[in-house]
């Protein structure tokens, strides 16, 4: 059975490279009728961030990523918070230690600094583990000793050098390391009795039966040491797959995608807008900055992955369906955010307008408009009429507003350019003409208005041009008639002799 997990640790908000690994366990899961798990890793107890958790929670439900078994949703294989699994890391350390597979080492944060200075490129291993203070050096009663005395250590995990190690990535192949490069990796502090991430992560996943460990390419090197791990604990017959998904790049595809460029190139890398509980420091997110789920799940879903096809819309049936490790790259992907706000257009342009007129109820409010004074239909009309213009929800404020306020103000420009004195009087009459429609549709308004221009003698884009500019406030908008078809009558000519004042 299809198991996988998404394993954040809660060090800050889950970026958006983090939500891209999220993303891809679930479709993979969803895909193949599997489940999806979200263990907490916070074994590193330095970098806990207070309100992590809960925005993880928060950012993968507005995404719409279902989690079937977790700290919230509970399941057989809990706890799903390693913090609170420390009994069964603690016996596994043990198992490791037994099998002579780990060690204790003693060696403090100055004698290890010491040996920096003094080795160049210092690795602890089999070539340097003879001359540190640990269990492969010292007298058994010593170890014991200093443990009963409460001395702080760790145990090592014991990497036998020269050996190929062989990971399979259902992306990249069978990656080989030679294991002489790896160092002996601590496993276990007893100082905060935690497991490090290596041994938890391995331990878990093992035990809560994953069969695909799909992340970050950034974990590729630690690969290796996870295939002897399950090795050392006699669990590579049941070792999960491999899937290292591509970096995620900056726009200009120099290098990695840092939470950092997020705000210094002007675009969101959360999910959710982000408060630092510490420096008080707030990160931009794609919910406030009016993305829609959707159309972020879209974008997200195709950097790393291609559908094989041109239809790049695609709604999360559709990616579950389409999913596939054969279409993913192993190239970093370009984090091209342009790309994302015409997924979010796109999105827009797709939504019903009853749907997209609910939620622009309350930027009318914000500015000022009670939604309640106008029908649904009318706003859904009108955020029709101008949604292909905005990338998202609040823009169509200001290319709707004319259709719920009168204009505060007329663009200084278009009156230069649109305005003469011939204009009050011809405004005048044409209010005269509207007052005597008996059809305000669109194209019967237009015609009648225009066969007056021609029979009058005007000019039509000039007269044209001021009607406009009476109604709306500058010299642009949609067609003109389905705006005053919108409006209706009385409303235009009010606004017509609103302009002429
Ligand atoms: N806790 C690790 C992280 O924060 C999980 C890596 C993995 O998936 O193995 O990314």
């Amino acid at each position: 059975k299809v198991r996988v997990r998404f394993a954040p640790s809660p060090t800050g908000p889950l970026h958006i490279g983090g939500v891209r690994t999220a993303l891809f366990n679930y479709l993979f899961a969803r895909q193949n009728g599997g489940d999806m798990i979200l263990r907490i890793e916070d074994t590193d107890s330095n970098r806990f961030v207070p309100g992590a958790e809960e925005y993880i929670n928060e950012a993968l439900a507005w995404l719409g990523i279902g989690i079937d078994e977790g700290v919230r949703e509970g399941g057989a294989y809990g706890p799903y918070k390693q913090s609170e699994r420390r009994d069964i890391y603690r016996q596994h350390v043990k198992m490791l230690l037994d099998a002579d597979k780990a060690y204790i080492a003693f060696d403090t944060a100055a004698e290890l600094e010491a040996k920096r200075a003094e080795i160049q490129n210092f690795q602890y291993d089999a070539t340097t583990r003879g001359s540190m203070r640990n269990s492969l050096t010292m007298a058994k009663e010593d170890v014991e000793r200093l443990i009963a005395e409460g001395t702080p250590y760790v145990v090592r995990f014991k990497i036998e050098p020269g050996r190929d190690v062989e990971v399979d990535d259902l992306l990249r192949g069978t990656v080989t390391i030679n294991s002489s490069i790896l160092d002996d990796k601590v496993l276990y502090k007893s100082a905060d009795d935690l497991p490090t991430y290596h041994l938890a992560n391995i331990v878990d996943d093992h035990l809560m039966e994953v069969s695909h460990v799909i992340r970050g390419e950034e974990w590729l090197p630690s690969a290796p040491l996870h295939v002897l791990l399950y090795e050392a604990f006699g669990w590579a017959d049941t070792a999960p797959r491999f899937v290292h998904l591509p970096l995620l790049l900056k726009p200009d595809g120099k290098g990695k995608l840092s939470k950092r460029d997020g705000d210094r190139l002007g675009f969101p890398v959360f999910p959710l807008e982000w408060h630092n509980p510490v420096t008080g420091e707030v990160s931009s997110g794609y919910r406030e900055a009016g993305y829609l789920p959707e159309a972020v799940v879209n974008f997200l879903a195709l950097l790393g992955w291609n559908p094989g096809d041109d239809n790049e819309i695609m709604s999360m049936d559709e990616l579950i369906n389409r999913f596939s490790f054969e279409h993913c790259s192993r190239s970093g992907a370009r984090f091209d955010y342009e790309k994302g706000r015409w997924f979010n257009h796109e999105y827009l342009m797709r939504m019903p307008d009853e749907k997209l007129a609910g939620l622009f109820k309350p930027v009318l409010k914000a500015n000022g408009v009670n939604p309640d004074d106008f029908t649904d239909e009318y706003i859904a009309r009108a955020v029709g009429m101008v949604k292909g213009r905005v990338h998202f929800i609040d823009e169509l404020w200001n290319q709707a507003k004319f259709f719920f306020t009168d204009p505060a103000e007329y663009n200084p420009k278009d009156i230069k350019k649109r305005w003469n004195n011939e204009m009050p009087e011809i405004m005048h009459q044409l209010s005269t003409v509207i007052a005597g429609l008996t059809d305000m549709t669109s194209a019967s308004a237009e015609k009648v208005v225009l066969d007056w221009i021609a029979e009058k003698g005007y000019h039509l884009g000039n007269v044209m041009n001021a009607f406009r500019l009476c109604v709306v406030g500058e010299c642009k908008g949609p067609h003109m008639f389905d705006i005053t078809e919108l409006m209706g009558k009385e409303k235009t000519i009010g606004r017509i002799a609103l302009g002429i004042e």
